[in-house]
């Protein structure tokens, strides 16, 4: 089969590899869209530690069973199934909560095994889980990551309410489903702040009622006239950057509260603790879900309520794999998510 292989030194390879073979309580999946992540660019830039080089690269995907071993029940040759970005231990408190994102065993996809950027993938069937007919492969590929990240951020972390003032500082690939998801459990008002045209563009088709330029001279007093009265009460973070956290922090309202969902390696601070203590702002890390998070965003998207279809930017052959990522960091074409789709002619 082809698969896309990063090794040592940032090298991203279309290969010819063996068939993967099936294990006990495993299925082997024909992938028909894998999504292309920002992770997957700081994996492929040498920017995240990436234990099991060479791997397949690649954490979302969808498909159909090709394989099933003996043990596994409940799942046949033919189904149509979305993955999980991670193995997870199944053992601990956090997988015994269903909470994925916190397994301290995980091993992503991609990264620490072989991943979705090929045509065949072997998983435990504890990765899988079932993908509603109405629900295109390409959409099914980023339920699990760009989709299900954001509504535990919105809806479980933030606990959004109807009527709340809300800010969305990064509006790729995450931000862009937390604004789809803020409008669609209530927000009254969304800010959407980015330092991209096209992606503000976007985040006001996605149901953004105002957009902020991030390279604005006073971004702080934009985002608090945007929002309306004494700012946002929730401002939701999902840049991964020192001066976008600080800028939640500063420009929420008193009382308010700060999601941080980017993740990267910089260290933002609190501002003085007369301004953060007096101001009362609680600041919360969101990662992964839950199970029954995951599931909820498959029935919302399943009915149509949730409308993922501008979410997917650009399409790819598997073979274009490095096309796709240098897209990716340079943002041509501002892209949402863009997906591989194993089997298209390149
Ligand atoms: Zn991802
Ligand atoms: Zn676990």
């Amino acid at each position: 089969m082809k698969g896309i292989r990063l090794h040592s030194g940032s090298s991203v390879q279309v290969e010819e590899l063996p068939e993967p073979t099936l294990g006990s309580r495993q299925v082997r999946i024909a992938i028909r869209a894998a999504g292309v992540c920002g992770t997957d660019l700081h994996a492929a830039h040498g920017r995240l530690p990436v234990p099991a080089l060479p791997v397949i690269m690649g954490h979302e995907g969808a498909g159909v069973v090709e394989e099933v071993d003996a043990d596994v029940a409940g799942v046949a040759v033919g189904d149509r199934v979305l993955l999980l970005p991670s193995e997870t231990c199944g053992a601990c408190p956090a997988c015994e909560a269903g909470h994925l994102g916190l397994c301290p065993g995980a091993r992503i996809l991609g990264m620490a095994r072989d991943g979705t950027f090929a045509e065949q993938i072997v998983v435990p069937v504890s990765c899988l889980r079932p993908l509603p007919d109405a629900i295109p492969f390409e959409q099914g590929a980023i339920l699990a990551d760009a989709v299900a990240t954001a509504y535990h951020a919105v809806a479980t972390r933030a606990a959004v309410t109807g009527g709340e003032r809300v800010a969305v500082i990064g509006c790729g690939g995450v931000g862009h489903h937390v604004i789809l998801l803020a409008r669609l459990l209530g927000a009254r008002t969304i800010v959407a702040v980015d330092a991209s045209a096209g992606a503000r563009r976007r985040a006001e088709a996605a149901g953004a009622d105002v957009v902020v330029d991030a390279s604005d001279a006073d971004v702080r007093k934009a985002i608090r006239r945007a929002a309306g009265g004494e700012g946002p009460d929730l401002v939701i973070e999902y840049a991964g950057k020192k001066a976008s956290v600080e800028l939640a922090i500063a420009s929420v309202a008193r009382g308010g509260r700060v999601i941080v969902g980017g993740v990267g390696m910089e260290s933002p601070a609190l501002g003085p603790l007369v301004s953060f203590v007096g101001r009362e702002i609680g600041v919360l890390g969101s990662m992964g879900y839950t199970r029954a998070e995951l599931g909820r965003v498959v029935e919302l998207a399943a009915s149509g309520r949730l409308d993922l279809s501008g979410s997917i930017t650009a399409r790819y052959p598997l073979e274009c794999a490095a096309e796709a990522l240098a897209d990716l960091a340079n943002g041509r074409g501002d892209p949402v998510r863009l997906v591989l789709l194993p089997g298209a002619s390149p």
